[in-house]
């Protein structure tokens, strides 16, 4: 049996609902919501998502002691820089703040000729490591492959991670605009962590995220490979698994 999201009935509700109101935003009939289109070519706005702050500190490193909340602001202050003049910039959070994550895709879904790029670190077995790209619409296939091929370009080495992912997550499915999450390295593995305690590899890492946003301003989808097929998923819960 099909997965509910695959079924006609649930197709015919989609769209429906295409229609009507999601996550809080009004989309026109001629809207796509799920982002089944190519990828975006000249978009004017990059949305810089810090992952967690305030009261949710994210992964901690056993090694270094740095915490998640703390390296994504600074890696959302170095992208920001690196962007410069390029791209019009907004910060989700610029300070050490909660931000609850239907709140962060209510505020993304404020502009339209833009991307968001959510910033986070990895945490698992401890002999795990290296970047990962996730995303689920198909209009962030080519922005999370170009992401994907430049972190790993910088990070020395990979090993057991996932790379890049499609996978329906708050951040990945739920804006209307094009979206990925990154996974910048795993504060896990002994190696890595100390690497990323480094600000002068952090600063490598963001201006290889700043090349992969640019070269996809400028070309589009062009050599990233053909789209993933669309998928009718309903919008990521609290309850979703992985979040
Ligand atoms: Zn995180």
């Amino acid at each position: 049996m099909p997965p509910l999201w695959k079924s006609p009935l649930y197709l015919a509700f989609a769209a429906l609902l295409a229609s009507c109101t999601v996550s809080g935003t009004r989309y026109s009939s001629g809207r796509d919501v799920w982002g089944h289109r190519p990828g975006p070519k000249g978009f004017s706005t990059v949305i810089i998502d810090a992952g967690h702050g305030g009261k949710d500190a994210g992964a901690t490193s056993r090694s270094t002691g740095q915490r998640e909340k703390d390296l994504t602001l600074d890696m959302a202050m170095r992208l920001r820089a690196e962007l410069g003049g390029d791209f019009q910039t907004l910060l989700m959070r610029d300070d050490d703040t909660f931000v609850d994550l239907d709140e962060r895709v209510i505020r993304a879904n404020r502009y339209g000729d833009a991307i968001l790029v959510s910033l986070h670190f990895n945490s698992g077995p401890s002999h795990v490591r290296g970047p990962e790209t996730y995303y689920w619409r198909v209009d962030s296939h080519g922005l999370a492959s170009r992401l994907q091929r430049m972190m790993s370009a910088t990070s020395p080495a990979e090993s057991a991670n996932r790379g890049l992912v499609r996978r329906r997550l708050r951040l990945t499915r739920n804006p209307a605009i094009p979206c990925v999450l990154l996974e910048c390295g795993y504060l896990s593995h002994p190696v890595e962590s100390q690497l990323i305690a480094d600000s002068a590899y952090r600063q490598q890492l963001a201006a290889a995220i700043a090349a992969a946003i640019r070269a996809q301003s400028a070309m589009g989808d062009a050599g990233t490979g053909s789209l993933p097929p669309p998928i009718y998923a309903p919008p990521s819960r609290p309850t979703d698994t992985r979040e």
